[in-house]
């Protein structure tokens, strides 16, 4: 068998034929002649006459440890739907790209999964290659048709460089979470980019947006979608009771430390910290206030049952916490809005600084909160997202731009499914 035959089996480049090999220092050389005579731009037209012509490579995947590199004529071609002159597309490699198709999706497929410096080292290209790649591929992956049928979506921040730089991301509640959109910033300009790209009779149909407590996203979402409902996100809801909970901790500390009674009927001043005492107590309750009740470990449950024993300040927050809580574990027959307003009214007279602000701020977000719970709207798995985005940070593809974070961001987490060459 000639050499080229053997090569035209094994590679079966589309649209080409192999015509000739070589062995050079740098790998093996595939010289590849096309079948089509016409030439065909990137945009789909396509004409038989030649602007000009010149050699390209295309580095392919790998055969053995030996690199591979397919070179071919490409051409130019002038083109009237463009108006310009455009390079014409190959068939085995993207526009503008310096690897094949096959290639690029390797490396796709492994950038969902690998960090950055594994991904480039395994397959000897750089950071840079590695980042234009995905870029590349997200870009031929995505298309506007994503936008359409939305219906409720969930918009939330996501933080990198170390909480310096923010992403807004929005993802479609209706398809698991899947992230529709991202955006570099986190004001209502950010979201309006979104709103504007949804353009107004997608807008028009958006039934619910479930959002922060934060006026950015509420006031792009009332001036681009005034119809859709807002819902405060639970998820946002319970941290901020959770941050409650930590300012109680601290007050508590410094009033206990100083002698001076924590307000409250029940509790008396002590101004030691012998074991017992309330500055005493406080120590080691972090975790057991915060943790949702059901996986408390048993030290962490004594932690409570001695705070419940004594009534110390921070039992009542714990317990409005938890009634807080309640809001969205509601059996049915109990109405969120009673529950939510009664609530309100314990928080707002319990006399604990952090619990009463917490009260005002839901009081202020009361129909968005109650929305959420009446649509069954959470953007919990956005906060997963946030996560998986933090990871993808984490794994080196986030340091450098937003937008080749927002790339990643789409290919791990916007439901793009990377064909391996050997899965075709
Ligand atoms: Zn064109």
């Amino acid at each position: 068998m000639r050499a080229t035959t053997a090569f035209n089996k094994m590679l079966a480049v589309p649209g080409a034929d192999a015509t000739g090999v070589e062995f050079t220092p740098t790998g093996i050389v595939v010289s590849l002649r096309r079948r089509a005579r016409r030439l065909t731009c990137p945009c789909g037209w396509s004409t038989r006459s030649v602007y000009d012509r010149s050699v390209r490579c295309w580095r392919g995947l790998d055969l053995g440890a030996t690199r591979l590199l397919l070179r071919a004529e490409i051409r130019r071609l002038s083109c009237r739907a463009c108006r310009r002159v455009r390079t014409e597309a190959v068939p085995w490699a993207r526009p503008g790209a310096r690897h094949t198709r096959d290639f690029e999706d390797v490396v796709a497929w492994l950038a969902q999964r690998m960090d950055k410096t594994s991904v480039s080292r395994l397959l000897r290209c750089s950071w840079e290659a590695v980042a234009a790649i995905v870029t590349r591929v997200v870009a031929a992956a995505i298309d506007d048709s994503r936008l359409d049928g939305l219906y409720r979506i969930g918009v939330d921040e996501i933080s990198y460089r170390k909480g310096h730089r923010y992403l807004t991301v929005v993802a479609d509640h209706d398809r698991g979470g899947a992230v529709v959109w991202a955006g570099e910033g986190r004001d209502a300009a950010t979201l309006e980019q979104f709103y504007d790209q949804l353009g107004e009779a997608r807008c028009a149909r958006l039934q619910a947006v479930s959002l922060d407590m934060g006026n950015a996203y509420a006031k792009a979402t009332r001036t681009k979608a005034p119809q859709a409902r807002q819902c405060i996100d639970p998820f946002h809801v319970v941290q901020l009771a959770g941050e409650a909970i930590d300012t109680t901790r601290r007050w508590a500390w410094n009033t206990a430390r100083a002698g001076r009674p924590p307000s409250g009927p029940r509790d008396r001043p002590n101004r030691t910290t012998r074991k017992g005492s309330p500055a005493d107590q406080i120590k080691h309750t972090r975790w057991a206030l915060l943790k949702d009740p059901a996986r408390l470990k048993d030290s962490q449950r004594a932690v409570l049952e001695n705070l419940r024993r004594s009534r110390h300040v921070l039992w009542r927050a714990y317990v409005l916490k938890e009634e807080l809580r309640d809001l969205y574990r509601l059996q049915p027959g109990h109405r969120p809005d009673t529950h939510l307003d009664a609530w309100l009214a314990r928080a707002c007279r319990s006399r604990i600084p952090a619990m009463v602000k917490l009260s005002r701020t839901i009081r202020r977000h009361r129909d968005g909160i109650l929305a959420a719970v009446e649509l069954g709207l959470s953007n919990s798995k956005l906060e997963g997202m946030n996560s998986k985005i933090r990871l993808i940070n984490h794994r080196g593809y986030g340091h450098h731009t937003a937008a080749a974070l927002i790339a990643m961001t789409y290919l791990c987490a916007g439901g793009i499914t990377i064909q391996l060459p050997t899965g075709r």
